[in-house]
This record gives C-alpha cells, structure tokens and sequence, in this order.
C-alpha cells in the first residue's frame, strides 16, 4: 500500500512522508548483510570466558540422583513466577535449576552501571502485593530488581531445593514410568514427573564477529557480565574510579549500551562509541514513588489491575483511564487517537495504517528534534538520529545518554551503517581509523534468532524418541505458547504464540505461571500420571495465529536488528513467532476464560 503527501504535525511541521521513507528505506538497505544472524560470534571455545560467572563463586556440591514432582529450567522471573503459584496451589516439590549463581535471570547477570527496567516496576516487578514491596522508583534500577527476586524466592521457599551454577544439558521422556530424566553439566541425573522451562529471551550473550576480535591484547568484557575489579564503582552506580585515566571503546548503542554511557562518560578518560544504528532514546522522567500515594493505589488486587491496564491501554482498541502512562502508553495513546479521529467513511484498513504511520512519523520527528535540542555538537547530533518507525527496534527512554555526548572525552563514532571494522592488538578500527584503547566493553546484545534448543542449551527427547529440535525444525508449535505435542508433562514459559506482550514481558509471565500451576495441581489432585495437547488442538491454535496480520514488531522494511530477524525473511518460522491475533489483551481475557472453565480444553489427562 503506498500513502503519498504530506501532513503537518502538531507543532507545525510540514513533513514530506515519501523522503522520509525513502530515508528510511536507504538506512535499511545499506545496512542489509547477507549473513544474518551468522555474523554473531558465539562464546565458545577460547570466547567461552566470556560467560563466566563475576559475581558469585562456584562452590561443589554432590549430584542428585532423587526424584522430584516438579522441575523447573530458568531461576529469573518465568521460574520464580510459575515457582510461586505452584507453592501456592500446595505444590511443594519445586526443584529450579538456574546457571546463574543466584536467582534473577536477566537481572543476576546484568549488572552494568546505570542498568534499570524500561517499564515502569508498579507492573513491571512481579508479585509486588503478595510480598508487599512498593518499588522505590517508577523505574527500579537494577540492585533493586535484583534483591526483589531473593525477596520472592525467600518467601515461597524457593531456595530450598535450588541448583545453581547447574546447566541443564539433556531432557529425556521416560515413557515407562512417565517421568522426564534430567542430566545436567554437573553430573545430575535425577527424575521429575513434570518440567517447565523458563529460559528467557535474552540469556545467550553474543559477540560481533568483527575481524581480529581475537586480538586485542588489552581488557575487554561483555556487559552482562560486566568486570567491577577492572572498572571499580558497583552496580549501584558509585563511581568506576579505575577507570580513570583510561581509553575504553564501547561497542553498540542499544537499550544497554543507552543505560551505561553516562556512567562510562563520568569514569573514563576518553570514551569511544561505536554506533552502527542508533537508538531512539524518548524523555525518561523517572521519580521516586511517594509511599502516601502508594498506600493509596495498594489496595486488594492493585497490581492485577495494573497489569492489565498497562496491556489494554496499548493492545485494546478502546482503553480506560491510563494509570501508567509511560512512553509505552503513549505510542498506543498517539495511535489510537489518529485513528478514532478519522471520519466513519475513513475507518478501513488502508486509512487507518496511513494514520499510524503519520502518528509514528510525528513521534520519531519528536525524537530527532530531542537530539538536537540536547547535544551541542551538531555534528554529533545529526549522527545520534534514528531513520527508521519507533518499533523496528527497541525504543529507549532516557534523560542522561544524549548530554554524555556534552562530556568532554566522550566521542561518538559512528560507521554509517557498516559496523567496527577490525579489532587489533592495541584497539578498535572504524572506517580506516584505528582507535587505541585499554578496555573493550561489549554491548553487542544476545542471541535471539536462533534456534530455540541451541539458547537453551539442550534438546528435549519426547515421545517415541522425538527431539524438540526436529518437532520444531519448520518453526515453534505449541498450545497457548505453553504445551507441545509428543512432550508430555512439560511446560514452556515465554511469550510468543500467546500474548506475545513485548513491553511487559513478566505479565505474560505471570498468566503462564497461573495456568501451568493450575494445570499440574488438576493432575496431581486427580491421579493423572500425564498431560499432553492433543494434536488437533494443537494444530488449530497454529491456525488460528496463521489467520492473524502477523508481527507488528520489526517489519522488514526497518533497518535490521533482533526485532526482525536481522533483517531476513525466515519464512514459517518467523510467521509462526507471533502472539494472539486479537492482540495481548483478548489473549489474557481469553485464557482467564480458558482456565476457569476447568475443562482443559485441548490437554488430555492420562
Ligand atoms: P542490542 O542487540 O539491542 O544491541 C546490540 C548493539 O550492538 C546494537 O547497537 C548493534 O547495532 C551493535 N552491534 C552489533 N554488531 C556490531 C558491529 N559489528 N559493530 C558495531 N556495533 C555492532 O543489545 P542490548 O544489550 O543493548 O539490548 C538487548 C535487549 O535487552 C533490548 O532490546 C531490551 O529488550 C533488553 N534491555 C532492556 C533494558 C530495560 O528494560 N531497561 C535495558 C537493556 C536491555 P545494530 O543496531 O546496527 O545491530
């Protein structure tokens, strides 16, 4: 469909809509590259120190060769959450299994400086009511999150029987005795009748695969994993003093990258960024929660209100009152009002895309001109501009990354598109340049479009000797995003092919938690030694996410980047990495329903 012409935005601009797309289509195209997801490195081999663990010391322990009722892979907020109901449905018998060495996930290993969640924690942080903390801040940083996921996992007990620092490598159906049988890299082999498995999106670091990676001969970490003895400071932002009088490069300018310049800025002594795309980074305004309100929102039920009115006011068409309007919120909120301003005639598929475009093209137009209007160097500031639709990449909120490039030592260096182009022995080579530092700090991101058992880390051996990886070869299959055909008694917890809710992932957590608890308590209450979706279930939710408009995250007419698959057609793999049609919302509503029906409709019980 092509819309032509221009509109005037609200504060009087006149934006031409084909330039801008032909801009858009310009910075896509010269960043396309053949390789795809190939062009990552993966850490193994002499990359693999890069994983180790800075933050908690390995200690031994003996196998465990026992059984148990329920396993759980993943100690961050799916395990902690589906953890929790099952405790509180009177399932005692979770054992999580976590190679972090503490609970977390993503917050056990991401403790860079300035690390803090871009949604705000009031719907963000799980479980808030039930273990009664009000979060500090409207976005918590990262120390917090961290120590709310020990609170949550004090509270139901879930260190009890906890594995760190434990890698699950095999998972194998037991059909004799209906059980799976768990091998791990630290030499368990136990059984549970039931396993879940919450991975996470974003736990497999990645590295660029630029030419010479292997040579620096200096200091250089990923920033999951980010090296406080060789920068001193703490995750709680106090000041990285060994840093100073040194040259470090940063490499990418996403989400993380956005969060941790400012503290590099203050530290180093020159501080190199390296830009491929740059972010849209939108005003933060973080404040510190004030208890008196608080006391009044926190009344019987609040944060599942919340919750959903964060979904609904940006996956409903019609929305109530928004309680927390964020930049989230208001991209919804823009949209919504573009569209239900069009004349009744106008309410077609074709005019109401035109009204979302115009809305995004006046939002990144905002963005741009934040740039400007921050950054002194106007050199600088045309660079710091993003040319692509707010949702082809991961939008950023913050009110401290542009001015860092008014620190005196700070330097942007951008490569157009192209990426650093080598790394030698003494430092970081963009475009011919070579730049000499002491420290390489990657913020190159995780695997994300790769195969679901190579991030996890092991393959799933189902009925009659069925891997995962083969069941799932042409793309994922599932129930609800949760149970899988030929895999009995296992459970997955993420959010696609069900509310696929990008901006909150734990509220998809959450519901996944709640069914997959109520799922094994039936069960267990009724003496059934199995679950498995029928496959015609199965193959009708396919159908029913196929009949849908598809993903509107990172179409491929955007610059490339996890959101769409680096930019590559992957065919029925990547149609089938969607969420409900009817939006997160009616997924919820539908799957509540679903629940309380108590029929299980689509699960056989054996
Ligand atoms: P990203 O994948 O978003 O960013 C990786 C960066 O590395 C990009 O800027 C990328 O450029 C750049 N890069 C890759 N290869 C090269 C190269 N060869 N040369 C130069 N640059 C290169 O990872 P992040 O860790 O920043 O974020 C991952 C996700 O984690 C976020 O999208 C978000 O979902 C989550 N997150 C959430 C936060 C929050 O809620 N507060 C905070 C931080 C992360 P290009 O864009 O061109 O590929």
């Amino acid at each position: 469909m092509t819309v032509t012409g221009r509109f005037t935005s609200p504060d009087g601009t006149v934006l031409d809509k084909e330039s801008l797309r032909q801009k858009y289509l310009e910075e896509r195209d010269k960043r396309l590259r053949p390789d795809g997801n190939d062009q990552y490195l993966r850490l193994t081999g002499r990359f693999a120190h890069y994983l180790d663990d800075p933050y908690t010391p390995k200690t031994e322990r003996a196998p465990k060769t026992d059984h148990v009722t329920v396993a759980f892979i993943g100690g961050g907020f799916a395990g902690l959450l589906t953890g929790a109901r099952l405790r509180e449905a009177g399932v005692d018998d979770v054992r999580i299994i976590e190679k972090g060495g503490g609970f977390g996930g993503t917050w056990y290993w991401n403790r860079y400086p300035g690390a803090q969640c871009d949604t705000a924690s009031f719907v963000y942080m799980p479980l808030l009511e039930e273990t009664g903390h009000m979060p500090t801040e409207k976005y918590a940083h990262a120390p917090e999150i961290l120590e709310h996921c020990r609170r949550i996992a004090e509270h139901y007990g879930l260190y009890d029987d906890a594995l760190f620092h434990t890698e699950v490598e095999d998972l194998e159906w037991d059909e004799a005795r209906s059980r799976w049988i768990i091998r791990t890299n630290r030499g368990d082999e136990f059984t549970a009748q039931f396993v879940a498995m919450g991975t996470g999106p974003l736990h497999v670091p990645k590295l660029p695969g630029i030419a010479g990676i292997g040579s620096f001969r200096g200091h250089s970490f990923h920033t999951s994993r980010w090296d406080y003895d060789y920068t001193g400071g703490d995750p709680s932002g106090a000041p990285m003093e060994r840093l100073a009088g040194k040259r470090v490069a940063l490499i990418g300018t996403g989400a993380t990258a956005v969060q941790c310049v400012p503290h590099l800025a203050r530290a180093c002594e020159e501080l190199y960024v390296f830009q491929r795309t740059p972010s849209s980074v939108d005003v933060r305004n973080n404040q510190p929660t004030d208890s008196e309100w608080f006391a009044q929102i926190a009344t019987p039920g609040w944060q599942q209100r919340w919750l959903e009115n964060f979904t609904a006011n940006q996956t409903s068409a019609v929305a109530d009152e928004d309680l927390v309007m964020d930049g989230w919120t208001d991209i919804a909120r823009r949209v919504r009002s573009k569209i239900m301003a069009l004349p009744p005639e106008d309410f077609t598929p074709e005019k109401m895309a035109e009204a979302f475009e115009n809305s995004d093209f006046e939002k990144m137009e905002e963005i741009r001109a934040r740039v400007d209007s921050v950054v002194e160097d106007s050199e600088t500031a045309r660079k710091l501009k993003a040319w692509y639709r707010q949702l082809c990449k991961r939008p950023c909120f913050h009110d401290e990354y542009l001015q860092a490039y008014n620190v005196p030592g700070t330097h942007l260096v951008d490569t157009d598109g192209q990426g650093v182009e080598r790394i030698t022995e003494n430092g970081v080579v963009a475009a011919g340049k070579e730049y000499e530092v002491d420290c390489v700090i990657y913020a190159s991101g995780f695997e994300v479009g790769t195969e679901y058992t190579r991030r996890a880390g092991y393959d799933l051996t189902g009925r009659d000797g069925v891997k995962l990886s083969e069941y799932w070869a042409e793309g994922m299959r599932t129930l609800h995003g949760i149970h899988v055909h030929g895999f009995p008694n296992a459970f997955v917890v993420q959010p696609t092919q069900g509310a696929n809710l990008i901006s909150n992932i734990p509220h998809n957590l959450t519901e996944a938690g709640r069914t997959i608890a109520l799922t094994i308590k039936h069960a267990l209450d009724n003496g059934f030694d199995e679950i498995e979706v029928t496959k015609e279930a199965e193959d009708a939710w396919i159908e029913l996410l196929l009949s849908g408009t598809g993903r509107l995250l990172g179409s491929p007419d955007c610059t490339p980047g996890y959101y769409n698959n680096e930019g590559q057609d992957s065919g029925l793999r990547g149609r089938l990495n969607v969420g409900y049609p009817q939006g997160a919302m009616a997924y919820f509503t539908y799957l509540d329903k679903w629940r309380s029906s108590g029929t299980f409709e689509g699960l056989a019980f054996r």
